[in-house]
């Protein structure tokens, strides 16, 4: 079986992975390329919709802003300083609550009034943040919404594919969602024609360049059976990157605990959404608090060595390459 990044057809590797989100238990084959390292389903559902239930957290509404002051001013310095401000206050708050996406918005280096685009964003969480914190031109896009969502502070949320875009942009992002894109070179030749001179694009997935893989294998819980189409290395994705005319410029790892518990529970056969899941009831789960506590302290000490189980790639525009 021949790779859909690099073509390889030799010494790859299949494995058998069960749908484990809602525990519907059916088994799918991906491939792992010997080559480029990239995991990859080898047939899509005819129908994914099933594995799209409503529940799924991305369209699930989006909190307003809290009615707190005290919550929503703690909300702005921990924005204000993943975003580079220096503030004491906020550096505190964002130990206890990190926020990486925000963080990697300030890491892009952007102009000072950047245009962003957030591709696959649900309901536009991380807009709704950007925007409160003063960025002014934001689009988000998706096609899975029911309906544009238009917000009260001019905030657009468009049900559409990515496609559908045009106009130049500073920074068009994927958080999570690129890896539940069945073309994934097509999306990013065209991400390539929509970003300004200095462009960057910004690519948050889980990476089989990682321990979590390499441990859990088919028990991983970001391999995430069928939403999860490829699951790229890192050399998998700089070979992508290359073909669509982007330069990788950065990898920043920022995985957490989630790898570590998820994927136990999937070697116990205990579904993310099951009763006794972590993510549903902490009392009733497998781990204690001090499980937790050791599993994020693991998942730091992975994302220093770069072998954490998910990161942020930092694109940027190759010029001279766009028609290779
Ligand atoms: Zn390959």
């Amino acid at each position: 079986m021949q790779c859909k990044i690099c073509d390889n057809a030799q010494g790859n590797q299949t494995y058998r992975v069960r749908e484990m989100m809602f525990g519907y238990r059916e088994s799918f084959e991906y491939l792992e390329c010997s080559q480029c390292g990239c995991l990859q389903l080898v047939q899509i559902p005819a129908d994914m919709s099933k594995y799209y239930a409503a529940a799924y957290y991305s369209f699930l509404p989006v909190d307003s802003e809290s009615p707190n002051v005290l919550r929503r001013t703690a909300k702005r310095l921990r924005s204000a300083y993943a975003l580079g401000d220096r503030g004491l206050v906020g550096s505190a708050l964002f130990s206890v609550f990190p926020h990486h996406e925000l963080r990697s918005v300030a890491k892009a280096k952007l102009p000072r009034v950047p245009r962003i685009l957030d591709v696959g964003c649900g309901r536009g969480k991380l807009l709704l943040e950007l925007k409160h914190a003063g960025f002014g031109e934001l689009l988000g896009v998706d096609p899975f919404l029911e309906c544009d969502i238009q917000y009260p502070n001019g905030l657009l949320i468009r049900k559409c594919s990515l496609y559908e875009v045009t106009g130049q942009w500073d920074l068009v992002m994927f958080h999570h969602s690129f890896e539940h894109l069945a073309d994934p070179l097509e999306t990013l030749r065209y991400c390539s024609k929509l970003l300004s001179e200095n462009g960057q694009c910004l690519i948050r997935v889980p990476t089989v360049s990682s321990y979590a893989w390499r441990k859990y294998r088919e028990n991983w819980v970001q391999l995430d059976a069928p939403r999860h189409y490829f699951l790229h290395s890192v050399r998998s994705l700089e070979m992508l990157a290359s073909k669509a005319g982007l330069r990788m410029e950065d990898v920043a790892y920022d995985s957490n605990e989630f790898q570590f518990w998820g994927s136990e529970q999937y070697c116990r056969d205990i579904p993310l959404h099951d009763e006794r899941s972590y993510a549903r009831n902490p009392s009733k789960s497998i781990f204690a608090r001090e499980d937790i506590r050791a599993f994020r302290k693991e998942a730091e000490a992975l994302n220093a060595r770069k072998e954490g189980d998910q990161a942020i790639f930092h694109l940027s525009k190759n010029r001279g390459e766009e028609s290779r």
